[in-house]
């Protein structure tokens, strides 16, 4: 009998893999020794010199990146710097070696730890996570102040919680990460899923127990860590691995291969992607383009509306990076699990919150049309249900645009949406299917399940067969841009239904240029219009 002990968490990055732990945070590492009162003034002075070196190590970490023209992820390694030299977090490490006799690893883990508590307790999950990169900062400073550098060379990282240069640095030869705590949106969960690792994260502290090179399976498409893995599973992982392994190189080497189907269809595949990093990851992959920046995960944090000036900072280093190439940037789609702090207890979201604040609505376009200068710039408007939002935002997008032009889209991701997609059509230029809300919508199934939740339910096909009727009749082009178009089932009934452009996480580039190559446009056509079809005759809900 298999001897297998699963660990559950959250998945954060998709992808199998099987390696040896190397595990960064263990219970307990540093033994509390009391310094004596004579050594304390030097033991204190030795905690400060080992958080100015974790601080020179981030900023050294920034540069690099910088050079591999990562400039956002930089950004965040450099927001660690500020947290080594925090005055607040400084003196907290003094007092308790001072007071309280702590040696210096022990006070800078410790240190770290109420700080990361005091940002917990603000009730706010971006800030929360915010808490994991001070975490981070306190483990690197008590790593140099014993005398060890964070370096990893294979394996599983398993930790607590994982910084942003933790994940940069570490991660590069890293085949996978397991973290006690964490969550999806954190940083580190974002750059893990640009760079194609596996990641499990909110997996408790049991995950802390693995001993370092004891051989473990990270599972992120099913949010789970395996340890003592049968060989079954651990065959399953290998192979997995090795696949993402020889597709991304196939990728990278057949980037300049059109997406073209046996008979000569083309698909435009295009990439989610709102960081430098993953436009980079894309962009090698063969993108021909950004089918959809979410502009709202760029502040999760904020505290006000953003300001032109904010937008431009943060839009720039991703748009000018696309040439002449397609640059969708779709408009804050606030509310939900999107909901920064200052708009806490709003119960509006997507296009309907912005039209109920013009200033805002006006300032991002104005930045988008700033940011976007030299794309080909799409404006795509998420949470559609009417044409006559499309038509207020037209009109002021004119009045903005000068000389200069953009085209201006509508998500199609609500059951009113796809419904009145004739008339919506009409006032777009084009057409962008979100899979991931229509199908919970449709099928009233919670966001996380939704995700995995079959588009190919004759509900969810029917609605978006009528919005590529819709799409048709108006000479429109449309993009599906939810988890459907890289879903390896989804997306060839999605092709046959006749979608334009499919818009793919950044590591899902190549592959789905991929299978784009390996079907028959003509018999995925048939194959949609008989499921379509059978489904009516039968009068059935799934197909
Ligand atoms: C969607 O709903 O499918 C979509 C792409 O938008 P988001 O996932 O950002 O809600
Ligand atoms: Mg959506």
């Amino acid at each position: 009998m298999s001897d297998e002990l699963a660990l559950h968490g959250v998945s954060a990055a998709p992808g199998v893999t099987v390696g040896r732990a190397v595990v960064l945070d263990r219970i307990g590492t540093y033994p509390a020794v009391t310094v004596s009162l004579t050594e304390r003034v030097e033991e204190a002075a030795r905690a400060r010199r080992a958080l100015e070196a974790a601080a020179s190590e981030l900023e050294r970490i920034a540069e690099e990146l910088r050079l591999e023209r990562r400039g956002d992820e930089a950004d965040i390694v450099e927001t660690g710097v500020l947290m080594a030299m925090d005055p607040e977090l400084i003196s907290r490490v003094d007092t308790l070696i001072t007071d309280l006799g702590l040696r210096a690893p022990d006070a800078l883990l410790e240190a770290a730890e109420q700080t990361a508590a005091e940002l917990a307790r603000l009730e706010n999950a971006m800030l929360a996570q915010r808490a994991d990169d001070v975490r981070s900062v306190g483990r690197r400073a008590a790593a140099c102040a014993a005398g060890a550098s964070q370096s990893v060379t294979e394996g599983i990282l398993v930790a607590a919680t994982l910084g942003p240069a933790d994940v940069a640095q570490l991660a590069r030869k890293a085949s996978g990460i397991a973290l006690a705590g964490g969550g999806v949106t954190a940083h580190a969960a974002i750059v893990a899923r640009s760079l194609g690792l596996p990641m499990v994260v909110s997996l408790g502290a049991g995950v802390l127990e693995i001993e370092d090179g004891e051989e473990v399976v990270v599972d992120g498409d099913r949010g789970i860590v395996v340890r003592r893995p049968g060989a079954e599973r651990v065959s399953v992982a290998r192979g997995d691995a090795e696949r993402r392994r020889v597709a991304r190189e196939t990728a990278v080497a057949r980037r300049l291969v059109p997406a073209q189907t046996k008979d000569g269809h083309r698909i435009r595949v295009l990439a989610n992607a709102s960081t430098t990093a993953e436009l980079h990851e894309a962009t090698q992959q063969g993108a021909e383009g950004v089918g959809l920046l979410r502009s709202e995960l760029l502040f999760l944090e904020a505290s006000a509306w953003p300001s032109l000036q904010q937008q431009v900072d943060v839009l720039r280093p991703v748009l000018s990076r696309l040439g002449g190439r397609t640059a969708t940037v779709r408009l804050f789609d606030f509310g939900g699990d999107k909901t920064p702090p200052f708009l806490r207890g709003v119960r509006a979201r997507g296009i309907d919150l912005l039209l109920e604040s013009s200033e805002a609505l006006r300032t991002q376009l104005v930045a988008i049309v700033e940011a976007g200068a030299g794309t080909e710039l799409r404006i795509l408007v998420p949470m559609v249900t009417t044409s006559g939002q499309l038509k207020s935002v037209r009109e002021m997008l004119s009045t903005i645009l000068g000389g200069r032009s953009a085209e201006l889209g509508a998500m199609i991701e609500t059951p009113e949406a796809a419904l009145g997609a004739a008339e919506i059509a009409s006032h777009a230029d084009f057409l962008s299917i979100g899979t991931n809300d229509l199908t919970q919508l449709v099928l009233s199934l919670d966001r996380e399940q939704s995700r995995t939740a079959p588009v190919t339910d004759i509900r969810v096909l029917r609605l978006i067969d009528a919005t590529m009727r819709a799409a048709r009749a108006a000479r429109i082009p449309v993009d599906v841009c939810g988890e459907a178009a890289s879903d390896p089932r989804a997306m060839p009934i999605l092709v046959g239904l006749g979608v334009d452009e499919l818009s793919v996480a950044a590591a899902r580039v190549g592959q789905v240029r991929q299978w784009v190559r390996e079907i028959d446009f003509s018999t995925v056509r048939k194959e949609s219009e008989k499921l379509l079809h059978q489904a009516g005759q039968a009068g059935g809900e799934c197909v």
